[in-house]
């Protein structure tokens, strides 16, 4: 049966000559030779993680100086005289599902100021994740569309049609003191802006609701008083929305326009309710009236630090007011004869130019495909 005889032929693995079977396969050879001592590379996961070891690539090969590719070790059969290089085996990735997740927008704000409002919505982005079909693992592949990141910009207001314009403002009401307070400014003729708590709003009903029917501007100052980074995304909203519910109940009015207690909000706290708020607003002036510095002190905080655009903060609950009563009248004197008009927030807002109509009124809607960055 001579002619079932093999012949062997020569070819050279790593410039070692060894005589071989005519059309021995690169698998067979390796087996043949335990891979000529080189290292097997790994299987590994889409997040780089070896899943086997061993389990990539047995070893590289090229022939007469191509690569052959690890999947065709046992198609490719060798003959006389070809060159062989073996080297380690590279690690192989496993197989995985590709999805597209949706990447959710980042928050940017922009400027200083006392007022605070959304002036860009987020968009959400799409990126592509692998997910291993051995380890499970989930990576985060390109970025297929970028997010639109939320803007939230800050701005004192700054009319600017040549008159001065100042916005007093009434924290922590209604309470035993806010009638008081009303009589004056309704017997000076000017409108201020009262920063209600719901709580108080829903004890002092009649009195949230003279607020409004007076033509004063019905803001919240959330229901409790407490401070918003300290709670957790559920108790920000509640306290936000609950307070509105409060004031609209009392008053008939629901307002859009907060004030955070002690001014904090921060991004996070925007991220988390911008869909239930027009605007944030905080003050330019400080009274300190809290600390009951006395009546003139007040007063004198108020007018020498009098500006066109400024927010005076002072307060009508929240403890024993009787200094902000008897500061009240010669505030507002003082004001008038430094050439101030007095008017509410809103109207400083429409006065500057600058902020969306629907900021201004209170009508702010999500609009729609809008997406909150993540907090
Ligand atoms: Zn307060």
């Amino acid at each position: 049966m001579w002619w079932f005889v093999i012949r062997t032929v020569p070819v050279t693995v790593n410039a070692q000559e060894l005589n071989v079977h005519e059309g021995v396969s690169v698998e067979q050879l390796l087996e043949d030779n335990d891979a000529f001592g080189v290292t097997a590379g790994n299987l590994v996961s889409v997040g780089g993680n070896v899943i086997t070891e061993g389990g990539g690539a047995r070893a590289t090969v090229s022939v007469n100086g191509e690569e052959v590719p690890a999947d065709q070790f046992a198609q490719r059969g060798l003959m006389s005289g070809d060159e062989l290089e073996v080297s380690d085996g590279t690690d192989v990735q496993e197989e995985y599902e590709e999805s597209v997740e949706s990447l959710a927008p980042g928050l940017q704000t922009d400027g200083t100021g006392a007022i605070q409002f959304v002036s860009q919505w987020g968009q959400a982005g799409e990126k592509k994740v692998w997910t291993g079909k051995q380890s499970e693992e989930k990576v985060d592949k390109e970025v297929t569309k970028e997010p639109v990141d939320m803007v939230i910009s800050y701005i004192n207001p700054k009319p600017k049609d040549g008159n001065k314009y100042l916005a007093l403002t009434f924290d922590d009401g209604p309470s035993k003191y806010t009638g008081q307070i009303l009589d004056i400014l309704k017997e000076k003729g000017v409108h201020a802006t009262f920063y209600n708590l719901g709580q108080n709003a829903e004890a002092n009903a009649a009195l949230c609701k003279r607020v409004v029917d007076e033509g004063h501007e019905m803001a919240s100052h959330t229901n409790q008083h407490m401070n918003l980074p300290n709670e957790s995304r559920d108790s920000l909203r509640n306290e936000i929305s609950s307070a509105a519910d409060r004031i609209e109940q009392a008053s008939g009015f629901r307002p859009q326009m907060i004030r955070a207690p002690y001014g904090a909000f921060t991004t996070t706290e925007w991220a988390r309710s911008a869909d239930l708020i027009s605007c944030n607003v905080l003050w330019n002036i400080d009274t300190l009236d809290w600390k009951r510095p006395g009546a003139d002190a007040i007063k004198q905080e108020v007018l020498s630090n009098a500006y066109n655009g400024a927010i005076a903060l002072m307060h009508d609950g929240g403890g024993d007011r009787t200094q902000d009563i008897e500061a009240l009248p010669g505030i507002i004197d003082g004001l008038k004869e430094a050439g101030y008009k007095l008017v509410t927030v809103k109207e400083l807002m429409k006065l500057d130019g600058r902020f969306p109509d629907d900021v201004i009124n209170g009508t702010v809607k999500v609009p729609e495909g809008a997406v909150m960055p993540e907090a």
